[in-house]
């Protein structure tokens, strides 16, 4: 499904104002979207959070402030099994900035169950915190390409427990000369796995990206609106 608005027209009636309740979230996230006041989906989580939530691999364009992390990280948390300790998530982004954002709106989301660990690898910070994070168990990591790498080839990333992989800004991973990066790791991440594709544009390395590591894609593009 191509859900595709266009410029000119008013925002399509079915994205617009639903609320989470319609959706199948664990009954503590729902507590909490309502403690943040996070009252609505905005029009792309309302049109992604379905896909993915039906374990589809998905490719979601909106542009940036669209509420894209919680998108993802309502469906990374919903499947997720906190009994299970090992990474069950990963979150690709582009700089350690957005994936400190990234981890901090994923723990909001969370924090009503406090013992989802998630953590964040990120370059620019020692490896010995991280690896000792990891060695502590972690159901969610959230980082950069390069630490990450660093992490698969010390073996102290362990990805087989993975179902869900996230590329997040995509386009900017792009722009940053990420894609071998890219394809490295998700050479590492099980084949049997669903990938969720987050990009606020879509150059021609989108779609690339997205032929050579989604399965059947169903794809979300939310045009800007003037
Ligand atoms: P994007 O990744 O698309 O650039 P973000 O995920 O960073 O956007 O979200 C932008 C802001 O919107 C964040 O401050 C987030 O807390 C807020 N937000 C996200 N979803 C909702 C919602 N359903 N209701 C209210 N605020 C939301
Ligand atoms: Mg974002």
């Amino acid at each position: 499904m191509t859900e595709l608005i266009p410029p000119s027209s008013p925002p399509a009636a079915s994205a617009v104002g639903r609320s989470f309740n319609e959706l199948p979230l664990p009954p503590g996230v729902q507590a909490t979207l309502q403690q943040l006041e996070y009252l609505t989906m905005t029009p792309i989580q309302a049109a992604s959070l379905p896909i993915a939530l039906a374990g589809h691999d998905l490719i979601a364009q909106a542009k940036t402030g669209s509420g894209k992390t919680a998108a993802f990280a309502l469906a990374l948390l919903t499947r997720l099994n906190p009994r299970r300790f090992a990474v069950q998530a990963m979150v690709l982004c582009p700089t350690r900035e957005l994936a400190d954002q990234v981890t901090q709106e994923i723990r909001r989301l969370a924090r009503f169950a406090d013992n989802i660990k998630i953590v964040a690898l990120c370059g620019g910070t020692p490896m010995r915190p991280q690896i000792n994070s990891l060695e502590h168990g972690a159901h969610i990591v959230v980082g950069t390409p390069g630490r990450i790498i660093d992490h698969l080839t010390r073996g102290s990333l362990d990805l087989d427990a993975l179902n869900t992989l996230v590329l997040d800004e995509a386009d900017r991973m792009l722009d940053m000369g990420f894609y071998d990066d890219i394809a490295y790791v998700a050479t590492r991440c099980p084949a049997e796995r669903q990938t969720l594709l987050f990009s606020a544009t879509y150059p021609d390395g989108i779609a690339r990206l997205a032929r050579q590591f989604l399965r059947k894609p169903q794809e979300v593009k939310l045009l800007e609106q003037h």
